[in-house]
């Protein structure tokens, strides 16, 4: 297949790559980044996504989604589709796809999870929202870059799949954090703590999964000196989009709104940024609670 993809960065040029290494011809585009092995380079976004089937945009927010958007719609296809797999803010997502549909294009929305090790590999997770259409002309590529897609219904669903999995991500860390440092000062061993909750009803994915305590449990970022993973400020980002979202729905997220507040202190005033979001723990163990 005759592929285009825009926005080559951490994500987006380890998929290129696999896609290129599949078999596809792929044309990229990227501001800054270099090009991937296997892909041919163009010089604009416009030339990228001309005579191509299946174009991809893997950027990083919906401003510039709606940008590169403006200047990619005329230039593609009639029939061709424009698959966006960045991860931003669902109205954007919404306004994109109706703009492509509107020029005679098919439209997706596939945001991702998985992070730089899933890119590279190969095993990403794919939500994502169009029409069935859509999603069948996508779905070989999506095997591709990754191990799971779901159809989460029209354009946007992947968006919202997206931000409520990870709203209930960062909520969850956080009281897992919590639940470690309380247990430190009321003198019971994180081990202890690990054996009873990762088997009883408190348990969960960042407990058992992604255990922010070194040495306990899963291997995780804990282990390695708390280096991301999945960094502290990408957490907020998708809590921002989560509330952002919220808002305009007009839904009652107090326990998000908590979340997003607290990931936002600590990227922005206690030196949180480019520490894996689970670097939660170690604030709670150096703080009381004045
Ligand atoms: P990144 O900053 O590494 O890559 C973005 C790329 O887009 C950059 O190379 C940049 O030069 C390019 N770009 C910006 N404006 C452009 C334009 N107008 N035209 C062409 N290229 C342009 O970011 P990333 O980590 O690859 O993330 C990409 C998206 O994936 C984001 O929406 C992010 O939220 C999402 N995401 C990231 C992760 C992760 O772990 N990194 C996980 C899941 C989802």
């Amino acid at each position: 297949m005759k592929i285009g993809f825009i926005g080559l960065g951490n994500m987006g040029g380890p998929m290129a790559a696999n896609l290129a290494a599949a078999g596809h011809e792929v044309t990229g585009f990227d501001l800054a980044a270099p090009m991937p092995e296997g892909v041919t380079k163009a010089d604009t976004a416009a030339e990228a996504a001309k005579g191509a089937e299946v174009v991809i945009t893997m950027l990083p927010n919906g401003k510039i989604l709606r940008a590169v958007a403006d200047e990619i719609v005329p230039a593609m296809d009639k029939g061709s589709l424009f698959a966006d797999c960045s991860t931003v803010d669902v109205e954007s997502a919404r306004a994109v796809a109706d703009q492509a549909m509107a020029a005679g294009l098919l439209a997706i929305d596939a945001p991702v999870s998985g992070g730089i090790t899933g890119a590279a590999n190969g095993t990403l997770t794919f939500m994502a929202g169009g029409s069935e259409e859509a999603f069948d002309k996508v779905k070989p590529l999506l095997d591709i870059m990754g191990q799971k897609a779901v159809h989460c219904g029209p354009s946007g669903n992947g968006q919202a799949a997206k931000i409520c999995n990870n709203m209930i991500l960062g909520a969850t860390m956080i009281v897992t954090c919590e639940a470690f440092a309380l247990a430190d000062k009321l003198g019971l061993d994180r081990q202890a703590m690990f054996d009873v909750v990762s088997t009883s009803s408190g348990y969960s994915w960042t407990m058992n999964a992604y255990t922010p305590a070194p040495g306990i449990g899963a291997t995780s970022p804990a282990d390695n000196g708390y280096k991301p993973g999945f960094a502290s400020e990408l957490m907020l980002k998708d809590l921002r989009l989560a509330m952002q979202a919220a808002e305009a729905a007009d839904a009652d997220t107090p326990m998000g709104e908590a979340a997003m507040k607290l990931y936002a202190q600590f990227v922005e005033n206690e030196g949180g940024e480019g520490a894996d979001f689970s670097a939660m723990l170690p604030r709670f163990e150096k703080r009381g609670r004045g």
